[in-house]
Protein backbone atom coordinates (compact mmCIF):
# COMPACT_ATOMS: atom_id res chain seq x y z
CA UNK A 1 0.00 0.00 0.00
CA UNK A 2 1.48 3.35 -1.22
CA UNK A 3 0.31 6.02 2.08
CA UNK A 4 -1.10 8.94 1.30
CA UNK A 5 1.54 10.35 3.51
CA UNK A 6 3.65 8.47 5.53
CA UNK A 7 4.26 11.07 8.63
CA UNK A 8 5.96 8.02 10.82
CA UNK A 9 8.54 7.67 7.82
CA UNK A 10 8.93 11.50 7.72
CA UNK A 11 9.68 12.04 11.07
CA UNK A 12 12.15 8.80 12.11
CA UNK A 13 14.55 10.17 9.65
CA UNK A 14 15.01 12.59 12.98
CA UNK A 15 14.42 10.10 15.92
CA UNK A 16 18.16 10.16 17.26
CA UNK A 17 17.56 13.89 17.12
CA UNK A 18 14.57 14.12 18.66
CA UNK A 19 15.67 11.82 21.61
CA UNK A 20 18.45 14.54 22.11
CA UNK A 21 16.55 17.21 21.99
CA UNK A 22 13.83 16.17 24.25
CA UNK A 23 16.96 15.49 26.43
CA UNK A 24 17.95 19.07 25.98
CA UNK A 25 14.81 20.01 26.85
CA UNK A 26 14.23 17.61 30.47
CA UNK A 27 17.82 18.73 31.50
CA UNK A 28 16.89 22.49 31.34
CA UNK A 29 13.55 22.15 33.16
CA UNK A 30 11.74 24.94 31.29
CA UNK A 31 8.43 23.88 29.70
CA UNK A 32 6.80 26.80 28.26
CA UNK A 33 7.93 29.90 26.24
CA UNK A 34 11.84 29.23 26.55
CA UNK A 35 14.87 29.29 24.39
CA UNK A 36 13.43 26.34 21.97
CA UNK A 37 10.84 29.10 21.09
CA UNK A 38 13.25 32.31 21.38
CA UNK A 39 15.48 30.07 18.73
CA UNK A 40 12.42 29.26 16.57
CA UNK A 41 10.88 32.46 16.66
CA UNK A 42 14.36 33.94 14.88
CA UNK A 43 15.20 31.64 12.90
CA UNK A 44 11.26 31.41 11.03
CA UNK A 45 11.03 35.41 10.90
CA UNK A 46 14.72 34.90 9.00
CA UNK A 47 13.57 31.98 6.53
CA UNK A 48 10.50 34.17 5.96
CA UNK A 49 12.32 37.21 5.38
CA UNK A 50 10.30 38.98 8.09
CA UNK A 51 11.38 40.80 11.17
CA UNK A 52 8.88 39.26 13.60
CA UNK A 53 7.51 35.90 14.03
CA UNK A 54 5.60 35.15 17.03
CA UNK A 55 4.95 31.49 17.95
CA UNK A 56 0.82 30.50 18.68
CA UNK A 57 -0.77 27.38 19.62
CA UNK A 58 -1.96 26.88 16.01
CA UNK A 59 -2.95 27.46 12.69
CA UNK A 60 -6.44 28.36 13.50
CA UNK A 61 -5.08 30.42 16.38
CA UNK A 62 -2.76 32.33 14.19
CA UNK A 63 -5.58 33.71 11.84
CA UNK A 64 -7.84 34.75 14.75
CA UNK A 65 -5.16 36.15 17.02
CA UNK A 66 -4.24 38.18 13.88
CA UNK A 67 -7.05 39.66 13.25
CA UNK A 68 -7.99 40.18 16.59
CA UNK A 69 -4.40 41.75 17.07
CA UNK A 70 -5.13 44.83 14.32
CA UNK A 71 -8.38 45.27 15.99
CA UNK A 72 -6.20 45.68 19.20
CA UNK A 73 -4.04 48.11 17.38
CA UNK A 74 -7.12 49.98 16.10
CA UNK A 75 -6.41 49.13 11.98
CA UNK A 76 -9.66 46.64 12.31
CA UNK A 77 -12.88 47.37 14.13
CA UNK A 78 -15.71 44.78 14.56
CA UNK A 79 -17.78 43.85 11.87
CA UNK A 80 -15.55 44.75 9.38
CA UNK A 81 -15.54 42.61 5.98
CA UNK A 82 -12.52 40.71 5.56
CA UNK A 83 -12.35 38.89 1.75
CA UNK A 84 -11.79 35.43 1.67
CA UNK A 85 -11.90 32.42 -1.15
CA UNK A 86 -14.85 30.69 -1.12
CA UNK A 87 -12.50 27.86 -1.69
CA UNK A 88 -10.36 26.91 1.22
CA UNK A 89 -10.00 24.67 4.64
CA UNK A 90 -13.09 26.12 6.79
CA UNK A 91 -10.33 27.20 9.70
CA UNK A 92 -9.55 30.30 7.27
CA UNK A 93 -12.96 31.49 7.29
CA UNK A 94 -13.61 30.42 11.20
CA UNK A 95 -10.41 32.37 11.94
CA UNK A 96 -12.41 35.90 10.56
CA UNK A 97 -15.26 34.94 12.20
CA UNK A 98 -13.74 33.85 15.54
CA UNK A 99 -12.50 37.49 15.38
CA UNK A 100 -15.62 39.27 15.13
CA UNK A 101 -15.02 40.54 11.99
CA UNK A 102 -17.49 39.18 8.57
CA UNK A 103 -15.77 36.75 5.89
CA UNK A 104 -16.93 37.82 2.21
CA UNK A 105 -16.68 34.88 -0.06
CA UNK A 106 -15.06 35.06 -3.73
CA UNK A 107 -14.78 32.17 -5.87
CA UNK A 108 -11.74 30.69 -7.46
CA UNK A 109 -9.76 30.59 -10.50
CA UNK A 110 -10.79 26.88 -11.86
CA UNK A 111 -7.14 26.71 -13.13
CA UNK A 112 -5.22 27.37 -9.80
CA UNK A 113 -8.15 26.76 -7.28
CA UNK A 114 -6.73 30.38 -5.49
CA UNK A 115 -8.84 33.35 -5.19
CA UNK A 116 -9.80 34.91 -8.68
CA UNK A 117 -8.63 38.82 -7.80
CA UNK A 118 -10.64 39.33 -11.04
CA UNK A 119 -13.40 38.86 -9.08
CA UNK A 120 -12.12 40.30 -5.99
CA UNK A 121 -12.90 44.66 -6.48
CA UNK A 122 -17.03 43.65 -7.14
CA UNK A 123 -17.00 42.30 -3.66
CA UNK A 124 -15.48 45.78 -2.23
CA UNK A 125 -17.78 47.66 -0.34
CA UNK A 126 -16.97 50.29 2.17
CA UNK A 127 -16.31 47.99 5.01
CA UNK A 128 -13.90 46.01 3.29
CA UNK A 129 -10.66 46.27 5.11
CA UNK A 130 -9.13 43.19 4.03
CA UNK A 131 -8.44 40.35 2.26
CA UNK A 132 -7.27 36.68 3.98
CA UNK A 133 -5.07 35.21 0.73
CA UNK A 134 -5.23 31.48 0.89
CA UNK A 135 -2.86 29.21 -1.05
CA UNK A 136 -4.18 26.06 -1.62
CA UNK A 137 -2.23 23.16 -1.80
CA UNK A 138 0.71 25.28 -1.64
CA UNK A 139 0.23 26.92 -4.73
CA UNK A 140 1.29 30.77 -4.50
CA UNK A 141 -1.73 33.04 -4.95
CA UNK A 142 -1.72 35.90 -8.03
CA UNK A 143 0.20 38.57 -5.33
CA UNK A 144 0.94 40.66 -7.70
CA UNK A 145 -2.62 41.26 -8.47
CA UNK A 146 -4.25 40.91 -4.78
CA UNK A 147 -1.24 43.61 -3.75
CA UNK A 148 -2.13 46.22 -6.13
CA UNK A 149 -5.85 45.54 -5.16
CA UNK A 150 -4.39 46.05 -1.68
CA UNK A 151 -3.03 49.48 -2.14
CA UNK A 152 -5.92 50.99 -4.52
CA UNK A 153 -8.20 50.20 -1.61
CA UNK A 154 -6.17 50.90 1.29
CA UNK A 155 -6.32 47.04 2.62
CA UNK A 156 -4.93 44.92 5.08
CA UNK A 157 -3.48 41.91 3.40
CA UNK A 158 -2.98 38.46 5.29
CA UNK A 159 -1.79 35.31 3.76
CA UNK A 160 -3.08 32.44 5.33
CA UNK A 161 0.04 30.43 4.54
CA UNK A 162 -0.78 26.87 6.47
CA UNK A 163 -0.10 25.13 3.26
CA UNK A 164 2.82 27.15 1.95
CA UNK A 165 5.91 27.07 4.09
CA UNK A 166 8.63 28.64 2.10
CA UNK A 167 6.52 30.16 -0.59
CA UNK A 168 8.02 33.65 -1.71
CA UNK A 169 7.07 36.57 -0.09
CA UNK A 170 5.41 39.22 -2.31
CA UNK A 171 5.42 42.15 0.85
CA UNK A 172 1.83 41.32 2.62
CA UNK A 173 1.28 42.74 6.16
CA UNK A 174 1.33 39.47 7.94
CA UNK A 175 1.44 35.66 7.33
CA UNK A 176 -0.07 32.94 9.69
CA UNK A 177 1.45 29.24 9.49
CA UNK A 178 0.35 26.00 10.95
CA UNK A 179 2.83 23.34 12.18
CA UNK A 180 0.31 20.63 12.51
CA UNK A 181 1.86 17.14 12.11
CA UNK A 182 0.77 17.04 8.12
CA UNK A 183 1.94 20.35 7.01
CA UNK A 184 5.26 20.83 5.12
CA UNK A 185 7.07 22.01 8.60
CA UNK A 186 5.07 19.81 11.13
CA UNK A 187 5.47 19.19 14.58
CA UNK A 188 4.47 16.10 16.57
CA UNK A 189 1.69 17.57 17.68
CA UNK A 190 -0.25 21.33 17.17
CA UNK A 191 1.49 24.19 16.29
CA UNK A 192 1.54 27.34 14.65
CA UNK A 193 3.18 31.15 14.28
CA UNK A 194 2.54 34.67 12.99
CA UNK A 195 5.26 36.51 10.37
CA UNK A 196 4.98 40.07 10.53
CA UNK A 197 7.45 43.02 10.11
CA UNK A 198 4.80 45.17 12.39
CA UNK A 199 6.59 45.47 15.25
CA UNK A 200 3.25 47.17 17.39
CA UNK A 201 1.25 43.73 15.75
CA UNK A 202 4.14 41.38 16.94
CA UNK A 203 4.52 42.87 20.75
CA UNK A 204 0.49 42.58 20.79
CA UNK A 205 0.59 39.14 19.56
CA UNK A 206 3.14 38.16 21.88
CA UNK A 207 0.60 39.89 24.82
CA UNK A 208 -2.63 37.98 23.03
CA UNK A 209 -1.04 34.32 23.37
CA UNK A 210 -0.27 34.80 27.04
CA UNK A 211 -3.29 36.06 29.22
CA UNK A 212 -2.70 39.57 27.48
CA UNK A 213 0.28 39.74 29.76
CA UNK A 214 3.87 41.25 29.70
CA UNK A 215 4.82 41.11 32.83
CA UNK A 216 3.37 37.84 34.47
CA UNK A 217 0.15 38.18 36.78
CA UNK A 218 0.47 41.70 35.15
CA UNK A 219 -2.65 41.41 32.35
CA UNK A 220 -3.06 44.59 30.10
CA UNK A 221 -5.72 43.05 27.26
CA UNK A 222 -8.49 40.02 27.48
CA UNK A 223 -6.09 37.61 26.63
CA UNK A 224 -5.58 34.05 25.71
CA UNK A 225 -3.83 30.59 26.43
CA UNK A 226 -2.00 30.16 22.92
CA UNK A 227 1.24 29.73 23.14
CA UNK A 228 3.48 27.88 20.82
CA UNK A 229 4.67 24.08 22.93
CA UNK A 230 8.64 24.56 23.69
CA UNK A 231 8.94 20.66 23.20
CA UNK A 232 7.05 21.06 19.96
CA UNK A 233 9.33 23.61 19.00
CA UNK A 234 12.22 21.97 19.65
CA UNK A 235 10.71 19.50 17.32
CA UNK A 236 10.33 22.24 14.59
CA UNK A 237 14.02 23.85 15.21
CA UNK A 238 15.52 20.58 14.00
CA UNK A 239 13.03 20.29 10.64
CA UNK A 240 13.41 23.39 9.46
CA UNK A 241 17.13 23.07 8.21
CA UNK A 242 15.44 20.43 6.10
CA UNK A 243 12.44 22.80 4.83
CA UNK A 244 13.88 23.52 1.22
CA UNK A 245 15.25 20.13 0.28
CA UNK A 246 11.66 18.72 1.42
CA UNK A 247 9.97 21.25 -0.28
CA UNK A 248 12.52 20.79 -3.50
CA UNK A 249 11.59 16.98 -3.58
CA UNK A 250 8.22 17.41 -3.55
CA UNK A 251 8.53 19.64 -6.39
CA UNK A 252 10.33 17.13 -8.04
CA UNK A 253 7.83 14.63 -7.56
CA UNK A 254 5.31 17.19 -8.97
CA UNK A 255 7.67 17.48 -11.53
CA UNK A 256 7.19 13.87 -12.54
CA UNK A 257 3.71 13.34 -12.10
CA UNK A 258 2.99 16.82 -14.33
CA UNK A 259 5.00 15.13 -17.49
CA UNK A 260 4.53 11.26 -17.07
CA UNK A 261 0.84 11.22 -15.80
CA UNK A 262 -1.17 11.24 -19.39
CA UNK A 263 -4.35 10.40 -19.28
CA UNK A 264 -7.57 12.51 -21.04
CA UNK A 265 -9.85 11.41 -18.03
CA UNK A 266 -7.31 13.49 -15.60
CA UNK A 267 -6.66 17.42 -15.58
CA UNK A 268 -3.10 17.76 -13.70
CA UNK A 269 -2.59 20.89 -11.55
CA UNK A 270 -1.08 23.83 -14.19
CA UNK A 271 2.21 24.93 -12.65
CA UNK A 272 5.07 26.79 -14.24
CA UNK A 273 7.87 24.48 -12.83
CA UNK A 274 8.78 28.02 -10.64
CA UNK A 275 9.17 28.34 -6.75
CA UNK A 276 5.89 29.14 -6.80
CA UNK A 277 4.45 25.91 -5.28
CA UNK A 278 5.32 23.87 -2.34
CA UNK A 279 2.99 21.23 -3.29
CA UNK A 280 1.96 20.65 0.44
CA UNK A 281 -1.01 18.43 -2.14
CA UNK A 282 -0.50 17.29 -5.76
CA UNK A 283 -4.66 17.31 -6.24
CA UNK A 284 -5.83 16.03 -10.04
CA UNK A 285 -9.84 16.46 -10.99
CA UNK A 286 -11.84 13.99 -12.54
CA UNK A 287 -15.54 13.83 -13.40
CA UNK A 288 -15.67 10.24 -12.22
CA UNK A 289 -13.70 11.48 -8.95
CA UNK A 290 -15.29 8.23 -6.85
CA UNK A 291 -14.88 5.51 -9.61
CA UNK A 292 -11.09 7.37 -9.78
CA UNK A 293 -10.46 6.37 -6.35
CA UNK A 294 -11.97 3.25 -6.12
CA UNK A 295 -9.64 1.87 -8.65
CA UNK A 296 -6.79 3.92 -6.85
CA UNK A 297 -7.66 1.66 -3.77
CA UNK A 298 -8.04 -1.44 -5.35
CA UNK A 299 -4.11 -1.15 -6.74
CA UNK A 300 -2.81 0.16 -3.67
CA UNK A 301 -2.87 3.35 -3.69
CA UNK A 302 -3.68 5.43 -0.51
CA UNK A 303 -5.82 9.00 -1.74
CA UNK A 304 -7.91 11.46 -0.09
CA UNK A 305 -10.27 14.39 -0.91
CA UNK A 306 -9.10 18.15 0.13
CA UNK A 307 -12.13 18.71 0.62
CA UNK A 308 -15.34 17.21 0.66
CA UNK A 309 -17.73 19.76 1.62
CA UNK A 310 -16.84 23.66 0.54
CA UNK A 311 -17.32 26.18 3.50
CA UNK A 312 -20.70 27.71 2.38
CA UNK A 313 -22.34 24.65 2.26
CA UNK A 314 -21.45 23.30 5.85
CA UNK A 315 -24.16 23.16 8.66
CA UNK A 316 -21.67 25.42 10.71
CA UNK A 317 -22.64 27.85 8.61
CA UNK A 318 -26.31 27.63 7.86
CA UNK A 319 -26.28 30.85 6.85
CA UNK A 320 -24.42 30.41 3.47
CA UNK A 321 -25.99 27.10 2.65
CA UNK A 322 -28.10 28.82 0.02
CA UNK A 323 -25.12 30.80 -1.69
CA UNK A 324 -23.81 29.55 -5.01
CA UNK A 325 -20.51 29.46 -5.74
CA UNK A 326 -20.21 27.26 -9.09
CA UNK A 327 -16.63 27.07 -9.90
CA UNK A 328 -15.89 26.01 -5.99
CA UNK A 329 -18.57 23.38 -6.21
CA UNK A 330 -17.45 21.72 -9.09
CA UNK A 331 -13.54 21.59 -7.70
CA UNK A 332 -15.07 20.13 -4.39
CA UNK A 333 -16.90 17.32 -6.04
CA UNK A 334 -13.75 16.35 -8.67
CA UNK A 335 -10.97 16.81 -6.89
CA UNK A 336 -8.42 13.98 -5.38
CA UNK A 337 -5.01 14.35 -3.78
CA UNK A 338 -2.26 12.05 -4.77
CA UNK A 339 0.09 10.56 -2.63
CA UNK A 340 2.83 13.65 -2.11
CA UNK A 341 5.54 13.73 0.25
CA UNK A 342 9.20 13.90 0.58
CA UNK A 343 9.84 10.20 1.38
CA UNK A 344 7.86 9.28 -1.33
CA UNK A 345 10.05 6.89 -3.53
CA UNK A 346 10.79 7.01 -7.24
CA UNK A 347 9.05 2.97 -7.05
CA UNK A 348 6.46 4.60 -5.58
CA UNK A 349 5.75 7.62 -8.20
CA UNK A 350 6.57 5.43 -10.80
CA UNK A 351 3.45 3.00 -9.84
CA UNK A 352 1.83 6.11 -9.09
CA UNK A 353 2.06 7.02 -12.55
CA UNK A 354 1.60 3.47 -14.48
CA UNK A 355 -1.48 3.31 -12.84
CA UNK A 356 -3.02 6.24 -13.06
CA UNK A 357 -2.38 5.84 -17.46
CA UNK A 358 -3.52 2.29 -16.96
CA UNK A 359 -6.97 4.21 -15.88
C1 LIG B 1 -4.21 23.45 8.34
C2 LIG B 1 -4.80 24.73 7.92
C3 LIG B 1 -5.19 25.71 8.85
C4 LIG B 1 -5.29 25.47 10.32
O1 LIG B 1 -4.20 24.98 10.96
P1 LIG B 1 -4.34 24.21 12.36
O2 LIG B 1 -2.96 24.20 12.89
O3 LIG B 1 -4.91 22.87 12.08
O4 LIG B 1 -5.26 25.03 13.23
C5 LIG B 1 -5.61 26.93 8.37
N1 LIG B 1 -5.69 27.17 7.06
C6 LIG B 1 -5.36 26.26 6.14
C7 LIG B 1 -5.45 26.62 4.69
C8 LIG B 1 -4.92 25.00 6.53
O5 LIG B 1 -4.59 24.09 5.61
Amino acid sequence: MISFLDLKKINQRYEVTFQEKLKTVMDKGWYVLGEEVETFERSFADYCGSKYCVGVANGLDAITLSFLGYIETGVLQKGDEIIVPANTYIASILGIIHAGLVPVLVEPLISTYNIDPAKIEEKISEKTKGILIVHLYGQLADMDSIMELGYKYDLLIVEDAAQGHGLPFKGSHTRTFSFYPGKNLGALGDGGAVVTNDEKLAKVLQRLRNYGSDIKYYNESIGFNSRLDELQTAFLNVKLADLNTDNEKRRSIAKRYITEIRNEKIVLPEWDFSQNHVFHLFVIRSKNREELQEYLTQNGIQTLIHYPVPPHKQKALPEWNNLSFPITEQIHAEVLSLPMSPVLTGEEVDFVIETLNRY
